[in-house]
């Protein structure tokens, strides 16, 4: 009898050990590729995952072990999904071990969750349950037992019926009569989806057409090729992904369709469900852990066909994709923040390309670094231009704050602002007020002319540090202290920015007494429903203002709603990292795109920096004109896509482990990165921005390096260097490419 042997990877997520071990395949077992297993390991059993069969091995037989048993009656794991986590090893430089786990529920290991069974009541004879039926009854036909009877009728018509709907007792005199038998039975725990069941009939605009044309072509003809649907708000995008997916189930594939954030998936989800039904899979992290199985499940059996969720569901594994649909491609939580710092859209390309199908970006305010793709002929751009039914983009109206300052209005509402609140109270509609999302820090600018203070080296907003009473630069470490006058016109009206959502309500409270108010930010929406509870108490009228940090801007529409102001755009304007002024545009853009969908609105937006590009080009609704400001921009001050950054943070309770480390690794870098000196613009060495969090010390290298040739080789030393000082000493190490924000 010819042995077979397996590779078997083991699930210890250490760098020094992701290599596949062979095992010897006992006869009598039954697994395939992808199989969770448990091996021997030392001198104890583990978990694994079968890779691959083979015939031969080389391990001596004296050394080698046989599998210990099967631990599942399926894979875990599908091939394709294998074959993804090797090209993430590569492009993360993660090990083999860490990169499976993001493709199954993480309770799956060390079997912490499983199916749900609950105990049905079969219905075994319809005789025996008419004479039940029948004793309901008095003679002269009235109802005696009316719940009883309700109850049975189901179970007449639906041939079974929980045991908890039935209750213990009634369940146990209809099986010692014979009429059921109780048995167990799996149920799917599903996430609760409210589905509002108007269905809305309309043609396509004809920009929606060309749209679906485009994507269902390239879904026809298995084309790997990537979409960057420009379509502004209201554009009537969701319509769009809807129409691709039908035709990916028509051609007998499946979909993927990614979703920022929760709080926004209920509303595309009420869409899908309405036109799909029960084919759809959601995943995200709310979701709780049996939701998760389950929902992993029936992907993984076929039952689901569409895949709809946050950026963890790009692993999900589902067979025979035909398109995947990424909304609000600029989003930032499209990439992950623990390690494997994976983007889910490279994934997505990467998925992509391995199945050889088209990939579609959608934003009313793509990455600029994304329409760059267009113009280099990376991407291609399928433009709608036009909001359905010909609505009109809400005019937006800038208001200078340095004017309110200088009229004695030291407030954060403006005149303006106040004046169409009250308008809004007395034709009892309602009003949205947005922050940016709370900071860590402030910038100061001056009330005057509008400068905000920044670094002399990086020409980026300086931070600032209330414990340590100076200006921070996030991007080089350096420190300033407190200009007591402005560097641009001298005027020592100087003034932090960045104001708390409870200080907006409190001013509105003020103003409005009479007003209802809610607060919509992460101190109110840290409960699993909180977002929808607000929301709805919003929708239902019970509030007349709801003040929010932008994670309301998105997705949501509200018919009463007719005027939304951002309070302050300076704290993102100024918030220190390179996507600022992006940032900065697409949130004017969404807010803009929340007014005026059915009954006119009004946008105000707040600045001390009105003349802005950002500001001014967001005013015009000019997406074009910023992006040939903000690139060219870039490309002057040497910001991405025209150069990398690469962080790595050290983190520890003992200052000194981690300081250590941090010049250790600093060393190994400058010495391996000498060939490279001329690439690289940047190098700092020290305590990071935010010095301790948590009661830890933290600090940080940052690099920046010239986009070219060479980049790849600079990546790899900086890989290489982290994977030598990671957890060494129990300091916790991290890098970053392009971080988001350097804290
Ligand atoms: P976007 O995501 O581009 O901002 P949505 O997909 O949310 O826009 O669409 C905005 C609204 O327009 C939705 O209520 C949608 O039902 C509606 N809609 C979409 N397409 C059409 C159309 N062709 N005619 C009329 N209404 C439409
Ligand atoms: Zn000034
Ligand atoms: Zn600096």
């Amino acid at each position: 009898m010819k042995k077979i042997f397996c590779e078997v990877i083991v699930d210890i997520a250490h760098s020094n050990i992701d290599r596949v071990f062979d095992y010897l395949m006992p006869e009598s077992m039954n697994a395939g590729i992808g199989y969770r297993v448990l091996v021997p390991f030392g001198n104890k059993n583990i978990e694994g995952i079968i890779l691959r069969f083979k015939d031969s091995t080389e391990v001596p037989e004296e050394r080698l072990k046989e599998v210990s048993s099967v631990l599942d009656d399926m894979p875990i794991v599908t091939e394709d999904q294998i074959e993804l986590a090797g090209y993430l090893c590569v492009k993360y430089r993660t090990t083999m071990a860490f990169a499976l786990r993001l493709m199954f529920p993480a309770k799956i290991r060390g079997n912490r969750i499983g199916e749900k069974a609950e105990k049905v009541l079969v219905l075994i004879s319809e005789e025996a349950l008419q004479t039940e039926i029948a004793s309901c009854y008095t003679k002269d036909g009235r109802i005696k037992a009316e719940k009883k009877l309700g109850i049975l009728r189901t179970l007449s018509s639906q041939k079974k019926i929980r045991y908890s709907e039935a209750g213990g007792a009634l369940a146990s005199r209809l099986q010692e009569k014979g009429i059921v038998s109780i048995e167990e039975e799996t149920v799917y725990r599903r996430p609760q989806i409210q589905l509002d069941s108007s269905v809305s009939e309309f043609t396509y605009t004809s920009e929606q057409q060309k749209a679906i044309d485009t994507i269902d072509r390239a879904i026809d003809g298995h084309e790997n090729r990537t979409f960057l649907l420009h379509g502004i708000t209201g554009s009537g995008k969701t319509e769009v992904y809807i129409a691709a997916v039908r035709h990916a189930l028509e051609t007998g594939k499946t979909a993927i369709c990614l979703v920022p954030e929760i709080s926004i998936t209920p509303q595309i989800l009420n869409e899908f469900s309405k036109h799909f039904g029960d084919i759809i899979a959601v995943f995200h992290s709310a979701l709780s852990d049996g939701e998760k199985y389950d929902e992993w499940k029936r992907i993984r059996n076929g039952e689901a066909k569409i895949v709809l969720g946050a950026r963890s569901a790009i692993f999900m594994p589902l067979e025979d994709i035909g398109v995947i649909i990424i909304d609000e491609e600029h989003s930032e939580s499209y990439k992950s923040d623990n390690h494997p710092r994976y983007n889910a859209i490279e994934v997505a390309n990467i998925r992509s390309k391995m199945h050889h199908i088209p990939l579609v970006l959608a934003s009313a305010t793509p990455l600029v670094e994304d329409y760059l793709k267009v113009k280099l002929g990376q991407y291609e751009l399928i433009e709608m231009k036009h909001r359905v039914l010909d609505l009109p983009l809400p005019p937006i109206e800038v208001v200078d704050m340095k004017k309110e300052f200088r009229n004695g209005n030291r407030g954060v509402l403006s005149g303006r602002l106040i004046k169409e609140l009250g308008e809004v109270l007395s034709r009892g509609e309602q009003a949205m007020l947005f922050l940016n999302r709370r900071g860590y820090a402030s910038s100061l600018i001056c009330t005057e002319c509008g400068e905000v203070v920044k670094c002399s080296h990086c020409d980026i907003p300086l931070k600032y540090h209330k414990d340590r009473n100076v200006l921070l630069c996030h991007y080089c470490g350096r420190t300033f202290g407190l200009p007591d006058t402005c560097p641009n016109c001298g005027s020592r009206q100087l003034r932090l920015v960045g104001t708390g959502t409870e200080k907006v309500v409190e001013e509105l409270e003020k103003y409005f007494p009479e007003a209802n108010i809610l607060r919509m930010d992460f101190d109110t929406t840290r409960k699993k429903d909180s977002y929808t509870n607000i929301f709805r108490q919003f929708r239902e009228g019970k509030a007349d203002f709801l003040v929010g940090t932008q994670m309301i801007a998105r997705g949501l529409d509200f018919p009463n709603v007719t005027l939304s102001a951002i309070i302050s755009v300076d704290s993102m304007l100024y918030s220190g990292d390179f996507r600022q002024e992006e940032r900065t545009y697409s949130m004017i853009e969404q807010v803009g795109g929340r007014a005026g969908r059915k009954k006119a609105g009004r946008v105000i937006v707040q600045t001390f920096s009105p003349e802005h590009y950002a500001v001014r080009c967001a005013e015009k609704h000019d997406f074009e004109g910023f992006f040939e400001k903000e690139i060219e921009y870039r490309r002057q001050t040497f910001k991405p896509p025209y150069t990398r950054v690469y962080s790595m943070l050290f983190v520890h309770q003992n200052e000194e482990k981690a300081e250590k480390l941090c010049e250790k690794a600093s060393l190994m870098l400058k010495n391996k990165l000498k060939a490279y000196e001329n690439d690289i613009l940047l190098f700092v060495s020290k305590d990071a921005p935010i010095r301790k969090l948590d009661g830890k010390s933290r600090f940080h290298i940052l690099i920046k390096a010239k986009v070219n040739k060479d980049l790849k080789y600079i990546k790899d030393i900086i890989y290489d260097v982290w994977e030598e000082v990671r957890q060494q000493d129990g300091v916790l190490v991290g890098v970053d490419i392009d971080p988001y924000s350097v804290n």
